[in-house]
């Protein structure tokens, strides 16, 4: 009787990892000064290269970059950030369903804001949550409200109904002092007329429902600020993919921290598990990520590991942190090759973009990318870093690319043609 070994396929994002030279670290990036023993080896071992994730020069938000490395065209496929926080939450979006981000803000008499997140940490969020979810939109009776709180200030607004378009503008202006926008059709489409004046409405009634509910004054009385209005943005849609098992022949699932990652992964038909203390924040469980990548291996030939705190780190700022993180990251990864061992393992380490620390934005530099797996021809790279991998014997790469080259190393490719 002959044994074969099962192949897995690994693929790990560190959000925002790649970055720039920074002066303080003697014009080296954080993953340059980082102590990452266990990515060094894998670059040494594995193939390398450098990566425009989105396209070349383009800076690339989380969700359409994190489509391309999944092998889904961004341009075609990404259709709005509220679909996919919405799916995130765990919500299932219908065809013609439009979503939106939505934040619990603080708003004054004259609609001006005040606070985009109503102070942030909102504990009665979900008391306002369900007296928000039981507005009913008069404007269009077929249409019907559905809301989901996320975490702290955030959640998402559903509208199901008929004869709905995602080209409308924002309600919530994104910054403070300013009074709140009135949504406009960006299409004159009547659809898009439609669905304008039923956020609008919607906007002004959760005004109305907020500011006299019980928890509202309450929370004047005692000083705070109340969360009296929901600001809604990023109107999207659901994809209409061909899903992940049919498109890859691979059977895969999703291990992330964030709803907007989480959703991505549900809208390609990725299976998403729940970690336990992964949170996306600086104080995220990697080790738990790891475990639970483990124990998917029974189940899963395509396990898709997604880390938000690169990111995070990047955006504040942090110098240090996103260094650390990036220690962490590398001990997680030590714990996936121990606990998977016993299959044949293809594994590829990337970031869904740079986020230069100094910047504290996305940048459309390339990222660099491993791939390891046995008997894979490997290059004279022998660390993991933005400089060293543009010696890689992957060149420079799209997005879209990296998932075909990790499927053909592990011998899952479909042949074309005699
Ligand atoms: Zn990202
Ligand atoms: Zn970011």
């Amino acid at each position: 009787m002959s044994f074969m070994v099962e192949k897995k396929i690994v693929l790990i994002v560190a959000d925002g990892m790649g970055d720039r030279l920074i002066p303080k670290l003697g014009n080296k990036t954080p993953l340059e000064v980082a102590n990452k023993p266990v990515m060094d080896e894998l670059a040494r071992l594995g193939i390398t290269g450098i990566m425009d994730v989105v396209g070349v020069g383009v800076p690339p938000g989380s969700a359409p970059a994190n489509l391309a490395l999944l092998g889904y065209d961004p341009y075609k496929y990404y259709t709005g950030r509220g679909a996919f926080e919405a799916l995130g939450l765990g919500l299932d979006l219908m065809p013609g369903d439009v979503a939106f981000r939505a934040n619990f803000a603080t708003v004054d008499n004259n609609l001006h804001v005040l606070d985009r997140r109503a102070g942030r940490s909102l504990v009665e969020g979900d008391i306002l949550a369900e007296a928000v979810s039981k507005i009913k939109v008069e404007s269009a009776s077929d249409v019907s409200i559905i809301f989901k709180r996320g975490v702290e200030h955030r959640g998402v607004l559903v509208l199901r109904g008929s004869c709905l378009s995602k080209d409308v503008s924002d309600i919530d202006p994104e910054r403070e002092g300013v009074k709140i926008n009135l949504s406009k059709p960006l299409l004159d489409t009547p659809e898009a007329r439609k669905t304008a004046e039923i956020l609008n409405e919607f906007t002004l009634k959760s005004f109305e429902v907020l500011s006299n509910h019980p928890v509202n004054i309450s929370r004047v009385a005692r000083g705070e600020k109340p969360a009296n209005i929901v600001l809604c943005r990023g109107a999207g849609t659901m994809p209409n993919v061909e899903k992940f098992t049919d498109r890859y022949k691979l059977c895969g699932v999703c291990i992330a921290g964030i709803p907007l990652i989480k959703g991505v992964a549900r809208a390609i038909g990725l299976d998403v598990l729940n970690v336990d203390g992964a949170t996306g924040g600086l104080d995220s469980d990697f080790m738990a990520k790891a475990n639970v990548a483990i124990k998917s291996a029974s189940n899963y030939d395509f396990i898709f590991i997604h880390v938000k705190a690169p990111d995070t780190a990047s955006h504040d700022g942090l110098i240090d942190e996103k260094i650390e993180v990036i220690e962490r990251i590398d001990k997680m990864v030590g714990r996936i090759l121990d606990g998977l061992s016993g299959y044949e393992l293809y594994l590829a380490i990337t970031a869904d973009h740079c986020t230069p620390v100094l910047l504290r934005e996305h940048s459309g530099d390339p990222v660099p990318v491993l791939i390891y797996g046995p008997n894979i021809v490997n290059d004279d790279v022998n660390s993991y870093s933005e400089r060293t991998c543009m010696k890689g014997g992957l060149g420079r790469i799209r997005g879209l690319d990296l998932l075909p080259i990790l499927i053909n190393y592990a011998c899952k490719a479909a042949k074309f043609g005699e």
